[in-house]
């Protein structure tokens, strides 16, 4: 841990080679041994560039010294300079626990520095040694009066090039095995032996165009700020306006948006099947609708119709508000595919969803309706059933009938499959797969959701892609992390809905909510009441339900209670989901396990308990679990006493608004597009130098830069990514 501290491993560092360059591997540099370089490796840090475009996430204003008289105790850090008056090693009676004391003298007065477990310091910091301190000062007490810092950092005067004392210093996020220290030193003898061979891949007149500075000026302005040119000032980093953070974090941006724009132009260079609506087929399509498409839907079966035509694979992102209609555009589109002779797969993110599609599906086809606020039973001569045949596929289809299962999709006897991510399984084979939906995007992986669409059919033709989300992605980001997609939006809903009536309220409010509960449902309503999952396990997860549902029981002890949650087995799950569609339960206690898709159009109560644990977006999905009919529904979101005002505030805007971009946008404002979109589930690119919310304006740049370098053929530097190469960062699909 401690050992760079050690003279000769530091002045090792003052010999990395100058024939060093940018790609070549960490491993082997000094002071970076094969275990170190390991654990780095691990933490996405594997070459030279990796390590530099690490960059600090803070900077130290270390540029002034304070005179010792001067120091208040509890003051802020300060740099003091001064000169070692005496020290010396004390031994306690904790075995292998010491502290090393040392007074230093600046003229003005003297100041304690105290350090525990660093008995090494008695070699370096010897009577007459000149140093800086860095540290913050407090008052000592009882034996040891008088002015202390404990722990400082220490950087001799004459180790040359002071890199931590007397300037704006870089504060950087940890990496294994790399202390501060160790970590300045490299760094800076690093970009000392590459000097200019620092790659350029912006040309002069493109600088110079956006006033923006070569790559090695302004990796040595993040590292080093007043380095290239002084005065250095931190702020401009902090708040992210240095020219120099702008050309990194534009470079970033634009080697990412080359990468979207490639893929876009491959993808127009593949072929896919024809799919053709003719007049019949549009009739008996028309025919089973359960009810009229609002204008948005109609517009976008229109948009994936122009599509499927085309003889390119169609790569189209459906976006739409919880609630909008997502799901009859996808069977649609199914359907005619299924027309055209060819199968799609539907593909949804849980059990109970994936089962609700299939009924749906298979009431829609015998010409009863798609929806559940609209199904009729009967009247199949209507339908198309004889037609076509719908499967459900997924992890609990097991044995004999998945095997019958599986040979009829292969020998096309299957026309729509729909399942979870059971339908990526080997070997799941299709016979002419010619769709793919993938709905609730964003609850897939990358690699999922290109596992379906890469799919060659036996032509050499590529199937059709709709993803949808519900998860409205803020317009500021569309472009950023769908560069590479054609996006279509429901933004009208179906008619007869009510806005649903949300309220921010204290958690002793919820006698007052119970009541009003016993009221809905005696009115013939139907409500959720969602918990939060305690912690990881989904043991206690699901007594914290069960225990809650006890609760609501006992409140409402006339009513009946189900309960889901994910520890149940899919059956148990899915004939309580039953039984509340079918309103033989009033009340269902759930996880988030609800939180997508579930359609019950009767429920019209929904509270969720502690909302302050979820965020924005999550909240607003589960909202959409209610107000899916024509009863006028309500919302409660219940806080608890640890409740912060400012959580209380960010609830108030699910008061204030049920449209679920203007959540979006306000999620994105207060946590970050990492938080607001689940970053690891939702494929959000995570960038290296760049702030998707705050760097937006340069995305937009790199965007019409990078449309231009590629119609101009001058994308060649970018053949080998910098920013993108193995490392940390990950990309979207
Ligand atoms: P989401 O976009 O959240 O997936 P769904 O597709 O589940 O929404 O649709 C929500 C509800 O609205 C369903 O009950 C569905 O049957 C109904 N619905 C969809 N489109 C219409 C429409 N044009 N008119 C009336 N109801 C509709
Ligand atoms: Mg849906």
């Amino acid at each position: 841990m401690a050992s760079e501290r050690s003279p000769q491993r530091l002045s090792r560092i003052a010999s990395v080679a100058t024939s060093v360059s940018p790609r070549d591997p960490i491993a082997g540099l000094p002071g970076i041994g094969p275990a170190r370089a390991a654990a780095l490796g691990e933490a996405g840090i594997v070459t030279v560039l990796d390590l530099l475009l690490h960059l600090p996430f803070r900077y130290e204003d270390r540029t002034t010294l304070a005179a010792i008289a001067q120091l208040g105790a509890e003051g802020p850090a300060t740099t003091v300079k001064g000169t070692i008056l005496s020290s010396r090693l004390i031994r306690t009676r904790r075995p292998g626990f010491t502290i090393f004391e040392a007074i230093l003298d600046d003229g003005t007065g003297s100041l304690r520095l105290v350090f525990f477990n660093q008995p090494y310091l008695k070699q370096w910091l010897v009577a007459g040694r000149v140093v800086f301190v860095y540290g913050a000062p407090t008052l000592g007490k009882s034996f040891r009066r008088g002015l202390l810092m404990q722990n400082p950092e220490l950087e001799m005067e004459d180790s040359g090039d002071s890199l931590a004392m007397g300037r704006v210093v870089p504060i950087y996020r940890k990496l294994p095995g790399l202390t501060p220290r160790l970590r300045r030193r490299l760094v800076a003898k690093l970009l000392d032996a590459l000097g200019d061979r620092l790659p350029e891949r912006l040309d002069p007149a493109l600088l110079k165009r956006l006033a923006l500075p070569p790559l090695g000026a302004s990796l040595r302005e993040a590292h080093f700020p007043g380095s290239a040119e002084g005065p250095a000032d931190p702020r401009v980093w902090e708040g992210r306006t240095s020219a120099h953070l702008a050309r990194l974090v534009f470079e970033e941006f634009l080697e990412f948006q080359l990468g979207l724009q490639r893929r876009r132009r491959e993808r127009t260079a593949l072929s896919a099947p024809v799919l053709a609506a003719n007049d019949a087929i549009r009739a008996r399509l028309r025919r089973i609708l359960p009810f009229p498409l609002t204008g948005a839907q109609k517009r976008v079966v229109k948009e994936i119709r122009d599509d499927f035509l085309s003889g390119r694979p169609m790569m189209r992102l459906l976006q739409g508000d919880v609630g909008s209609g997502k799901t009859i555009v996808a069977f649609l589109a199914s359907l005619l595919t299924a027309e055209c002779g060819h199968q799609a797969a539907f593909m949804a993110p849980t059990e109970i969803l994936a089962e609700q599609h299939a009924a749906s599906i298979f009431k829609l086809l015998s010409g009863a309706g798609g929806g559940s606020s609209g199904w009729r039973e009967g009247s199949g001569d209507r339908g198309l059933l004889g037609r076509f045949t719908p499967a459900l596929l997924t992890g609990r289809v097991k044995g004999r009938p998945r095997a019958a299962l599986l040979d009829a999709l292969a020998g096309g006897r299957i026309d729509i499959l729909i399942g979870t991510h059971a339908l990526l399984e080997e070997p799941v084979a299709f016979h002419r797969l010619g769709f793919v939906v993938i709905d609730e995007q964003h609850r897939f992986g990358v690699a999922q959701r290109a596992a379906l669409s890469s799919r060659v059919l036996a032509t050499g033709d590529r199937p059709h892609v709709l993803v949808m989300s519900a998860t409205p992605i803020p317009r500021s980001l569309a472009l950023t992390l769908y560069g590479d997609l054609d996006v279509s939006t429901l933004d009208e809903r179906p008619p007869g809905r009510t806005k649903v009536k949300t309220r921010v309220l204290p958690e002793s409010e919820r006698t007052m909510v119970f009541a009003e509960i016993e009221e809905e449902i005696g009115s013939g309503g139907q409500a959720y009441v969602v918990v939060p999952l305690v912690e990881e396990s989904d043991k206690i997860e699901a007594r914290a339900v069960e225990k809650h549902a006890d609760d609501v029981r006992a409140a409402l002890p006339n009513r009946r209670v189900g309960v889901v949650h994910g520890r149940m087995s899919s059956d148990e799950r899915e004939k309580t989901m039953a039984e509340f569609v079918a309103g033989r339960l009033d009340v269902l206690a759930a996880t988030t396990v609800i939180e997508v898709g579930v359609d019950v159009p009767n429920a019209s109560y929904l509270i969720v308990e502690n909302a302050e644990r979820f965020g924005l977006a999550q909240l607003h999905q589960l909202r959409g679990r209610v107000g899916r009919g024509r009863r006028a529904s309500r919302c409660v979101l219940l806080f608890g006493p640890n409740a912060s005002a400012e959580a209380r505030e960010r609830l108030d805007v699910l008061a204030k608004t049920d449209d679920g971009f203007v959540v979006a946008e306000e999620d994105l404002e207060r946590r970050g597009p990492g938080d607001a979109l689940g970053t690891r589930q939702s494929g959000v690119p995570i960038f290296r130098v760049g702030d998707l919310v705050r760097d937006v304006k340069w995305m937009r740049q790199a965007h019409a830069e990078a449309r231009k370098l590629l119609a101009e053929k001058r994308d060649a530097p970018f053949a080998d990514p910098l920013f993108f190469s193995k490392g940390a960062a990950s990309s979207s699909d």
